[in-house]
């Protein structure tokens, strides 16, 4: 659950996350500066220009890489997402790249006079079709697999994500090689599209059916909603498209006219636009990822302070004691050196907190955790509350003049708080008694057996009377 409503949650992607205003807006300004380029330039369609031959290279150079990657783009949304729609949908940008590398090979000149592969005039002209119709007819279908995923849940099960990918990159290679064979070698079962450089009617007729193709790929992806920021600039792809398909196959007279150029300009826009809005999405989610892992490792920090400090006296709780004695117990053996827990419990409690209430008992704790925090010196001196009302100090390195030092020290500090206590035998201050077990250099103990020794060493404190201080070696254990 997302628990912050600044951010929306991490999986939102360009195709699950729904095109806010600002967004749709910016594309269908685009889509009106589009339709006005196309009405400045409809009267002059038909005007040759000067055939300029490296257009062509550099413009399905372009393209072919505009496809490729995005496709590339989509699919890496497919295998996050694992919706059939983005599948199909990189399948559709894989489609035309491919078809305009095959348009490429055979366009006449381009690699040799009529084009490679032995095409005929009317090759290059049918991969055209091939290009032009695909893609819009795989779009159709991405329009109804998205109905269809929209209706139940997303499969994320089925193939594994990278098989349908090569399962899909197959059928295309396949579809265009064999309509590249047909339109090569078949090319005399192939309509007159082109007469030289000028379509002719039944070429006219075919671009005319590509289009309203292309009107009703645009109509049916505009009727699934809610539109996704990808639907939107899909949107906006198949308007510039339709308006490619008409300035420069249906409204022009042929190759190298006003239309023929500004259309296939159109068409890279078409190629670019899809794949800028995914680029961008992908730095706008890298830039959210590296704030979500700052808030993360700030979120981990405080979740691991919080996990090793008590809450009411905001000291060391027990799983950190426990983790400290061990580490320490450890390396105290491991390297021979001295060490020595003291366990402190607080005297008569029970009795102060039925004469004070509860209340100020947790206050009383709070105060001498504090002061038992300031008694260990050293980096690695722990101070921790162990349980209820008792306390403990971990002091590696520490000897028993040492330890006895700080445990008469911690004493006196606490009784220097002057906390009163009425009922209590001991004085009139709340007083703590503190057994100290103390391990030797060499002494092989467990980190319980430790404790059990100053446990002992505090009953044997409290027995002698309270408000006192027992050492004892941990070697001394039965
Ligand atoms: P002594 O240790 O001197 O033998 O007597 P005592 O009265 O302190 O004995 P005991 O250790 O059995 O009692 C501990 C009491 O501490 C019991 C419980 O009411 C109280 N206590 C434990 N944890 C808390 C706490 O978080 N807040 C408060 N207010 N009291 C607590
Ligand atoms: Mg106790
Ligand atoms: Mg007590």
């Amino acid at each position: 659950m997302n628990r912050n409503p600044h951010h929306p949650p991490f999986n939102a992607s360009l195709a699950s996350e729904p095109a806010g205003p600002r967004k749709t807006f910016a594309a269908w300004l685009t889509v009106i500066l589009s339709l006005v380029l196309f009405a400045v330039a409809l009267p002059y369609a038909q005007v040759a220009l000067t055939p300029f031959p490296a257009f062509i290279p550099i413009y399905v150079t372009a393209l072919v890489i505009f496809d490729l990657v995005t496709a590339v783009l989509l699919f890496g949304h497919y295998r996050a997402l694992r919706s059939l729609g983005l599948l199909v949908l990189g399948g559709a940008y894989l489609f035309t790249a491919t078809a305009t590398a095959a348009y490429a090979l055979i366009f006449p000149g381009l690699f040799a006079p009529y084009g490679l592969l032995g095409s005929g005039p009317q090759t290059s002209s049918a991969l055209y079709m091939l290009w032009h119709a695909g893609f819009p007819l795989i779009l159709i279908a991405y329009a109804f697999i998205k109905r269809w995923e929209q209706a139940g849940p997303v499969h994320r099960r089925g193939p594994r994500a990278l098989w349908s990918i090569a399962a899909m990159t197959a059928a295309i290679g396949l579809l265009v090689a064999l309509f590249t064979v047909f339109a090569t070698a078949g090319h005399g079962f192939l309509p007159t599209f082109l007469e030289g450089n000028r379509t002719t009617v039944v070429g006219k007729a075919f671009l005319a059916g590509i289009w309203l193709l292309s009107l009703v790929a645009l109509g049916l992806l505009l009727r699934s909603r809610p539109h996704s920021l990808l639907d939107v600039w899909l949107h906006v792809v198949m308007c510039v498209w339709l308006l490619d398909l008409a300035l420069a196959a249906v409204l022009n007279t042929g190759r190298y006219d006003l239309g023929w150029y500004m259309g296939r300009i159109y068409g890279l826009l078409a190629g670019g636009f899809l794949l800028i809005v995914l680029l961008s999405e992908n730095a706008r989610h890298h830039a959210r990822l590296r704030e979500l892992t700052t808030a993360l490792e700030s979120a981990n920090e405080t979740l691991w302070r919080l996990s090793m400090q008590d809450s009411l006296t905001e000291v060391a709780n027990r799983r950190a004691f426990d983790l400290h004695l061990a580490e320490h117990v450890a390396l105290a053996q491991r390297h021979q050196r001295p060490l020595a827990l003291v366990l402190l419990d607080v005297d008569h409690f029970k009795t102060y907190n039925d004469e004070y209430g509860h209340q100020l008992g947790d206050a009383c704790l709070k105060a001498i955790a504090q002061v038992l925090q300031a008694s260990g010196k050293r980096p690695s001196d722990l101070a921790a509350r162990y349980g209820g009302e008792e306390f403990a100090l971990v002091l590696p390195e520490t000897d028993p003049e040492g330890a006895l030092h700080i445990a008469n020290a911690a004493q006196a500090a606490v009784a220097q708080l002057r906390i009163p206590h009425r009922q209590c035998p001991t004085g009139p201050h709340v007083t703590v008694s503190a057994g100290i077990a103390t391990l030797h250099q060499g002494d092989r103990l467990t980190p319980q057996s430790v404790i059990e020794v100053a446990d002992k060493a505090l009953y044997q404190a409290k027995n002698a009377g309270r408000n006192r201080i027992v050492l004892l070696e941990a070697s001394a254990l039965p």
